[in-house]
Protein backbone atom coordinates (compact mmCIF):
# COMPACT_ATOMS: atom_id res chain seq x y z
CA UNK A 1 0.00 0.00 0.00
CA UNK A 2 0.80 3.26 -0.61
CA UNK A 3 -0.58 7.07 -0.74
CA UNK A 4 -2.21 6.63 -3.72
CA UNK A 5 -3.71 3.52 -3.06
CA UNK A 6 -7.22 3.20 -3.52
CA UNK A 7 -10.09 0.56 -2.31
CA UNK A 8 -13.27 0.03 -4.85
CA UNK A 9 -16.07 1.35 -3.63
CA UNK A 10 -19.70 -0.32 -4.54
CA UNK A 11 -20.37 1.37 -7.49
CA UNK A 12 -17.17 0.65 -9.08
CA UNK A 13 -15.31 4.06 -7.75
CA UNK A 14 -11.66 3.65 -6.71
CA UNK A 15 -11.31 6.21 -3.72
CA UNK A 16 -7.76 6.95 -1.92
CA UNK A 17 -7.36 5.32 1.47
CA UNK A 18 -5.54 8.35 2.77
CA UNK A 19 -6.48 11.79 1.83
CA UNK A 20 -6.44 15.31 3.28
CA UNK A 21 -9.28 17.02 5.57
CA UNK A 22 -9.65 20.67 5.39
CA UNK A 23 -12.38 21.60 8.19
CA UNK A 24 -11.24 24.82 10.20
CA UNK A 25 -8.20 24.68 7.57
CA UNK A 26 -9.04 29.52 6.81
CA UNK A 27 -10.35 30.13 3.35
CA UNK A 28 -7.84 32.03 1.67
CA UNK A 29 -3.93 31.15 1.83
CA UNK A 30 -4.31 28.52 4.49
CA UNK A 31 -6.29 25.87 2.63
CA UNK A 32 -4.07 27.00 -0.34
CA UNK A 33 -1.16 26.37 0.53
CA UNK A 34 -2.38 22.84 2.76
CA UNK A 35 -3.47 21.69 -0.43
CA UNK A 36 -1.25 22.14 -2.81
CA UNK A 37 1.33 20.76 0.19
CA UNK A 38 -0.65 17.70 0.40
CA UNK A 39 -0.60 16.98 -3.10
CA UNK A 40 3.09 17.74 -3.60
CA UNK A 41 3.64 15.48 -1.16
CA UNK A 42 1.40 12.31 -2.97
CA UNK A 43 -1.52 13.25 -1.35
CA UNK A 44 -4.52 12.38 -4.00
CA UNK A 45 -7.60 13.17 -1.65
CA UNK A 46 -9.43 16.37 -0.34
CA UNK A 47 -12.36 16.26 1.77
CA UNK A 48 -14.04 19.37 2.47
CA UNK A 49 -17.79 20.70 2.74
CA UNK A 50 -19.81 23.70 1.43
CA UNK A 51 -19.90 24.52 5.54
CA UNK A 52 -16.01 24.67 5.37
CA UNK A 53 -16.48 27.65 3.03
CA UNK A 54 -13.37 26.75 1.35
CA UNK A 55 -13.93 24.87 -1.81
CA UNK A 56 -12.80 27.28 -4.12
CA UNK A 57 -9.81 27.75 -2.12
CA UNK A 58 -9.33 23.71 -2.30
CA UNK A 59 -9.57 24.53 -6.51
CA UNK A 60 -6.83 26.70 -6.44
CA UNK A 61 -4.56 24.58 -4.07
CA UNK A 62 -5.19 21.53 -6.81
CA UNK A 63 -3.89 23.92 -9.59
CA UNK A 64 -1.06 25.41 -7.79
CA UNK A 65 0.00 22.30 -7.70
CA UNK A 66 -0.01 21.41 -11.19
CA UNK A 67 -1.29 17.85 -11.50
CA UNK A 68 -3.70 17.34 -13.48
CA UNK A 69 -6.89 17.95 -11.30
CA UNK A 70 -8.74 14.75 -12.13
CA UNK A 71 -6.00 12.80 -10.56
CA UNK A 72 -6.48 14.62 -7.15
CA UNK A 73 -10.27 12.52 -5.64
CA UNK A 74 -12.53 15.52 -4.06
CA UNK A 75 -15.05 15.01 -1.57
CA UNK A 76 -17.40 17.60 -0.72
CA UNK A 77 -20.70 17.98 1.12
CA UNK A 78 -24.57 18.81 1.57
CA UNK A 79 -24.64 21.24 4.53
CA UNK A 80 -27.88 20.88 6.68
CA UNK A 81 -29.47 24.19 5.40
CA UNK A 82 -29.67 22.74 1.64
CA UNK A 83 -31.64 19.96 2.32
CA UNK A 84 -34.94 18.99 0.53
CA UNK A 85 -35.12 17.78 -3.44
CA UNK A 86 -34.67 21.52 -4.92
CA UNK A 87 -31.97 22.95 -2.31
CA UNK A 88 -30.20 20.10 -2.53
CA UNK A 89 -29.61 20.46 -6.49
CA UNK A 90 -29.02 23.98 -5.97
CA UNK A 91 -26.48 23.84 -2.73
CA UNK A 92 -24.55 20.81 -5.57
CA UNK A 93 -24.04 23.42 -8.45
CA UNK A 94 -22.67 26.18 -5.82
CA UNK A 95 -20.17 23.47 -4.95
CA UNK A 96 -19.45 22.18 -8.33
CA UNK A 97 -18.94 25.78 -9.53
CA UNK A 98 -16.97 26.49 -6.66
CA UNK A 99 -14.42 23.50 -6.99
CA UNK A 100 -14.35 24.28 -10.78
CA UNK A 101 -15.31 20.65 -11.69
CA UNK A 102 -16.86 19.45 -14.32
CA UNK A 103 -17.59 16.03 -12.14
CA UNK A 104 -17.19 15.93 -8.49
CA UNK A 105 -16.06 12.54 -7.24
CA UNK A 106 -18.13 12.13 -4.21
CA UNK A 107 -21.01 13.88 -2.45
CA UNK A 108 -21.97 13.46 1.15
CA UNK A 109 -25.19 14.43 3.54
CA UNK A 110 -23.24 16.13 5.59
CA UNK A 111 -25.82 15.55 8.92
CA UNK A 112 -28.84 12.79 8.65
CA UNK A 113 -31.60 15.68 9.23
CA UNK A 114 -34.55 14.09 10.22
CA UNK A 115 -37.87 14.28 7.73
CA UNK A 116 -35.50 15.72 4.97
CA UNK A 117 -32.32 13.31 4.08
CA UNK A 118 -34.79 11.22 1.85
CA UNK A 119 -36.00 14.05 -0.16
CA UNK A 120 -31.77 15.15 -0.34
CA UNK A 121 -31.15 11.66 -1.61
CA UNK A 122 -33.31 11.68 -4.23
CA UNK A 123 -31.43 14.78 -5.59
CA UNK A 124 -28.23 13.18 -5.32
CA UNK A 125 -29.32 9.79 -6.85
CA UNK A 126 -30.55 12.13 -10.02
CA UNK A 127 -27.43 13.76 -9.80
CA UNK A 128 -25.78 10.29 -10.03
CA UNK A 129 -27.50 9.67 -13.26
CA UNK A 130 -26.83 12.18 -14.94
CA UNK A 131 -23.10 11.83 -14.05
CA UNK A 132 -22.34 14.96 -12.30
CA UNK A 133 -21.11 13.22 -9.44
CA UNK A 134 -19.12 9.47 -9.43
CA UNK A 135 -20.15 8.09 -5.87
CA UNK A 136 -22.90 9.33 -3.16
CA UNK A 137 -22.88 8.70 0.03
CA UNK A 138 -23.22 9.71 3.41
CA UNK A 139 -21.66 11.09 6.75
CA UNK A 140 -22.51 10.82 10.39
CA UNK A 141 -25.43 8.50 9.45
CA UNK A 142 -26.37 5.63 12.13
CA UNK A 143 -27.99 2.10 11.60
CA UNK A 144 -31.36 3.72 12.20
CA UNK A 145 -30.67 6.06 9.53
CA UNK A 146 -28.87 3.87 7.30
CA UNK A 147 -32.06 1.46 7.36
CA UNK A 148 -33.94 4.05 6.50
CA UNK A 149 -32.23 5.13 3.40
CA UNK A 150 -31.42 1.90 2.34
CA UNK A 151 -35.79 0.77 2.52
CA UNK A 152 -36.29 4.22 0.36
CA UNK A 153 -33.80 4.84 -1.94
CA UNK A 154 -32.44 3.00 -5.52
CA UNK A 155 -28.99 3.90 -4.70
CA UNK A 156 -27.32 2.71 -1.43
CA UNK A 157 -24.61 4.76 -0.12
CA UNK A 158 -21.09 4.48 -1.07
CA UNK A 159 -19.19 5.89 2.06
CA UNK A 160 -20.37 6.66 5.57
CA UNK A 161 -18.09 8.90 7.19
CA UNK A 162 -18.26 9.32 10.65
CA UNK A 163 -16.29 10.41 13.67
CA UNK A 164 -13.83 7.30 14.23
CA UNK A 165 -10.96 6.74 16.13
CA UNK A 166 -10.00 4.70 19.15
CA UNK A 167 -12.27 6.16 21.32
CA UNK A 168 -15.34 5.82 19.34
CA UNK A 169 -15.48 2.33 17.64
CA UNK A 170 -18.71 1.86 17.17
CA UNK A 171 -18.53 -1.86 16.35
CA UNK A 172 -22.48 -2.29 15.29
CA UNK A 173 -22.36 0.55 13.15
CA UNK A 174 -18.49 -0.56 11.39
CA UNK A 175 -20.23 -4.21 11.40
CA UNK A 176 -23.33 -3.04 9.48
CA UNK A 177 -21.72 -0.74 7.25
CA UNK A 178 -19.27 -4.04 6.19
CA UNK A 179 -22.50 -6.11 5.69
CA UNK A 180 -23.87 -3.75 3.32
CA UNK A 181 -20.71 -2.76 1.30
CA UNK A 182 -20.69 0.64 2.27
CA UNK A 183 -17.16 2.02 2.96
CA UNK A 184 -16.47 3.39 6.10
CA UNK A 185 -14.55 6.53 6.47
CA UNK A 186 -13.00 7.89 9.15
CA UNK A 187 -13.68 11.86 10.61
CA UNK A 188 -11.34 13.37 13.56
CA UNK A 189 -8.96 9.80 13.02
CA UNK A 190 -6.50 11.98 15.36
CA UNK A 191 -9.27 12.64 17.85
CA UNK A 192 -7.81 16.06 16.88
CA UNK A 193 -4.87 15.63 18.82
CA UNK A 194 -6.36 15.26 22.37
CA UNK A 195 -4.91 12.17 23.03
CA UNK A 196 -1.48 11.92 21.56
CA UNK A 197 -0.44 11.52 25.19
CA UNK A 198 -2.27 8.34 26.18
CA UNK A 199 0.12 5.90 27.00
CA UNK A 200 -1.03 3.11 24.80
CA UNK A 201 -0.93 5.51 21.55
CA UNK A 202 2.63 7.16 22.96
CA UNK A 203 3.78 3.62 23.75
CA UNK A 204 3.28 2.50 20.45
CA UNK A 205 4.53 5.62 18.58
CA UNK A 206 8.13 5.05 20.79
CA UNK A 207 7.94 1.21 20.01
CA UNK A 208 7.69 1.71 16.38
CA UNK A 209 9.87 4.97 15.80
CA UNK A 210 6.44 6.83 14.55
CA UNK A 211 4.61 9.54 16.05
CA UNK A 212 1.17 9.28 18.09
CA UNK A 213 -0.74 10.67 14.81
CA UNK A 214 1.43 8.49 12.48
CA UNK A 215 -0.17 5.44 15.03
CA UNK A 216 -3.79 6.34 14.62
CA UNK A 217 -3.63 7.37 10.94
CA UNK A 218 -1.97 4.03 10.54
CA UNK A 219 -4.86 2.26 12.74
CA UNK A 220 -7.37 3.28 10.33
CA UNK A 221 -5.99 1.87 7.40
CA UNK A 222 -4.93 -1.61 9.68
CA UNK A 223 -9.02 -1.44 10.00
CA UNK A 224 -9.48 -0.82 6.15
CA UNK A 225 -11.42 2.56 7.34
CA UNK A 226 -10.55 5.47 4.05
CA UNK A 227 -9.04 8.09 6.69
CA UNK A 228 -8.35 12.06 6.24
CA UNK A 229 -6.18 13.91 8.51
CA UNK A 230 -5.88 17.18 8.81
CA UNK A 231 -3.23 19.59 9.00
CA UNK A 232 -2.71 23.15 7.78
CA UNK A 233 1.28 22.68 8.68
CA UNK A 234 3.48 21.60 5.87
CA UNK A 235 5.75 19.73 8.32
CA UNK A 236 2.83 17.59 9.61
CA UNK A 237 0.73 17.20 6.40
CA UNK A 238 4.31 15.27 5.06
CA UNK A 239 4.69 13.73 8.66
CA UNK A 240 0.66 12.47 8.37
CA UNK A 241 1.55 10.80 5.02
CA UNK A 242 4.55 8.53 6.44
CA UNK A 243 2.14 6.02 6.76
CA UNK A 244 2.91 3.64 4.29
CA UNK A 245 6.44 2.71 5.55
CA UNK A 246 5.12 0.18 8.26
CA UNK A 247 2.47 -1.70 9.79
CA UNK A 248 0.87 -2.44 12.96
CA UNK A 249 0.59 -6.39 14.55
CA UNK A 250 -2.65 -6.96 15.42
CA UNK A 251 -2.14 -7.48 18.90
CA UNK A 252 -1.13 -3.56 18.87
CA UNK A 253 -4.48 -2.86 16.77
CA UNK A 254 -6.11 -4.85 19.58
CA UNK A 255 -4.28 -2.51 22.09
CA UNK A 256 -5.96 0.69 20.12
CA UNK A 257 -9.34 -0.79 19.95
CA UNK A 258 -9.56 -1.80 23.79
CA UNK A 259 -9.27 1.69 24.30
CA UNK A 260 -12.60 2.81 23.10
CA UNK A 261 -15.32 4.18 25.34
CA UNK A 262 -17.49 5.63 23.14
CA UNK A 263 -16.29 9.65 23.79
CA UNK A 264 -17.27 11.58 20.80
CA UNK A 265 -15.74 14.98 20.27
CA UNK A 266 -18.24 16.05 18.05
CA UNK A 267 -21.78 16.24 18.19
CA UNK A 268 -23.75 12.73 18.74
CA UNK A 269 -26.21 12.26 15.46
CA UNK A 270 -28.38 10.45 17.41
CA UNK A 271 -29.68 14.13 18.80
CA UNK A 272 -30.85 14.90 15.30
CA UNK A 273 -33.38 12.57 15.86
CA UNK A 274 -34.91 14.48 18.89
P1 LIG B 1 -8.25 15.44 13.06
O1 LIG B 1 -8.49 14.31 13.99
O2 LIG B 1 -7.78 15.18 11.70
O3 LIG B 1 -7.26 16.40 13.82
C1 LIG B 1 -6.77 17.56 13.24
C2 LIG B 1 -5.94 18.31 14.28
O4 LIG B 1 -4.92 17.46 14.81
C3 LIG B 1 -5.19 19.49 13.66
O5 LIG B 1 -6.01 20.63 13.66
C4 LIG B 1 -3.98 19.63 14.58
O6 LIG B 1 -4.35 20.34 15.72
C5 LIG B 1 -3.71 18.21 14.96
N1 LIG B 1 -2.68 17.53 14.12
C6 LIG B 1 -2.79 17.11 12.84
N2 LIG B 1 -1.67 16.47 12.46
C7 LIG B 1 -0.83 16.53 13.50
C8 LIG B 1 0.47 16.04 13.72
N3 LIG B 1 1.12 15.37 12.78
N4 LIG B 1 1.05 16.28 14.92
C9 LIG B 1 0.40 16.95 15.88
N5 LIG B 1 -0.84 17.42 15.74
C10 LIG B 1 -1.46 17.21 14.57
O7 LIG B 1 -9.61 16.31 13.07
P2 LIG B 1 -10.66 16.92 12.08
O8 LIG B 1 -10.10 18.01 11.28
O9 LIG B 1 -11.87 17.19 12.90
O10 LIG B 1 -11.03 15.68 11.10
C11 LIG B 1 -10.36 15.44 9.87
C12 LIG B 1 -11.23 15.80 8.69
O11 LIG B 1 -12.46 15.07 8.75
C13 LIG B 1 -11.72 17.25 8.68
O12 LIG B 1 -10.71 18.17 8.33
C14 LIG B 1 -12.84 17.16 7.72
O13 LIG B 1 -12.39 17.09 6.38
C15 LIG B 1 -13.49 15.85 8.15
N6 LIG B 1 -14.57 16.05 9.14
C16 LIG B 1 -15.83 15.67 8.78
C17 LIG B 1 -16.87 15.83 9.67
C18 LIG B 1 -18.23 15.41 9.27
O14 LIG B 1 -19.19 15.73 9.98
N7 LIG B 1 -18.39 14.71 8.18
C19 LIG B 1 -16.65 16.38 10.94
C20 LIG B 1 -15.36 16.75 11.28
C21 LIG B 1 -14.33 16.55 10.38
Amino acid sequence: MNIEATTTLNNGVAIPWFGLGVYKSAPGGETRNAVRWAIEAGYRHVDTAAFYANEADVADGIQDAAVDSDSVFVTTKLWNDDHGYERTLAAFDRSRSLLRRDVIDLYLIHWPIKGLFLDSWRAMEKLYAEGKVRAIGVSNFLIQHLEMLLENSEVPPAINQVEWHPFVLQQPLVDYCRERQIQLEAWSPLARGKYFDNPTISGLAQKYGKTPAQIMIRWDLEHGVVTIPKSVHRERILENSRVFDFSLTEEDVGALDALDRDERLGMNPSDLDN
